[in-house]
C-alpha cells in the first residue's frame, strides 16, 4: 500500500500553505502596508496562519504513511470472502487537530459476496487512531488542508504550486 503522495509535493504544499497565509500577514510588496496596530492584533494574524497552514502539514504528513491509499481491498471482515473490491469514491472525514480541522481521504470497500461495505485496511490513516483535539474537544470549523487553499486559490489554479 503506498503513500498518497511524495514528499517533494506535500513539502510544495506546506510551503505554499504558509506562503499564502504569509502574504496576508507580511505581504512581500513595501507599498503594501501592514495591517493590525498592537501585539494582540498580530497575535490574532499569527493564529489564522496557524490555523489555515498547520492543518496542511498534518494533512500531508497523513498521506505521506506508507499505508495511505490502500491498492486492494482485502478480506471481506464481514464473511470472509476475497471476493471485495475497493469502491471509486472516496469519502473526506474531517478530524479536529489541535490547529483546526484536517481533512483526510478514506477509502471504502465493498464485498461482492455479501454485500457488506468496510474500510480496507490501512485507508484513512490517522483517523483510527484519532487526534488528541478529538479527544479533548476541540473547536470545529471549516475544512482546512488542499480543499481550503483550492477553495481560497480561486478557480484559475486547481493544482499544487507554484501556480498559486
Ligand atoms: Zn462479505
Amino acid at each position: 500500500m503506498p503513500a498518497r503522495t511524495t514528499r517533494q509535493e506535500a513539502r510544495a504544499w506546506i510551503f505554499a500553505a504558509f506562503g499564502a497565509q504569509l502574504d496576508r500577514m507580511i505581504p512581500e510588496d513595501e507599498s503594501v502596508p501592514l495591517k493590525g496596530a498592537t501585539f494582540a492584533d498580530f497575535e490574532d494574524q499569527a493564529e489564522v496562519l496557524a490555523q489555515t497552514a498547520l492543518p496542511v502539514v498534518l494533512e500531508e504528513r497523513a498521506a505521506l504513511e506508507s499505508n495511505a491509499e490502500a491498492e486492494a481491498a482485502g478480506r471481506c471482515p464481514h464473511c470472509g470472502s476475497e471476493g471485495a473490491y475497493l469502491e471509486k469514491e472516496v469519502t473526506q472525514p474531517e478530524v479536529r487537530s489541535l490547529h483546526g480541522p484536517v481533512v483526510l481521504t478514506r477509502q471504502h470497500a465493498r464485498c461482492r459476496s455479501c454485500g457488506g461495505s468496510f474500510y480496507p485496511s490501512g485507508s484513512g490513516v490517522g483517523i483510527a487512531g484519532g487526534s488528541s483535539a478529538d479527544a479533548a474537544g476541540g473547536a470545529a470549523g471549516g475544512a482546512g488542508g488542499r480543499l481550503a487553499l483550492l477553495r481560497s486559490g480561486g478557480a484559475e489554479c486547481a493544482g499544487p504550486p507554484p501556480c498559486w
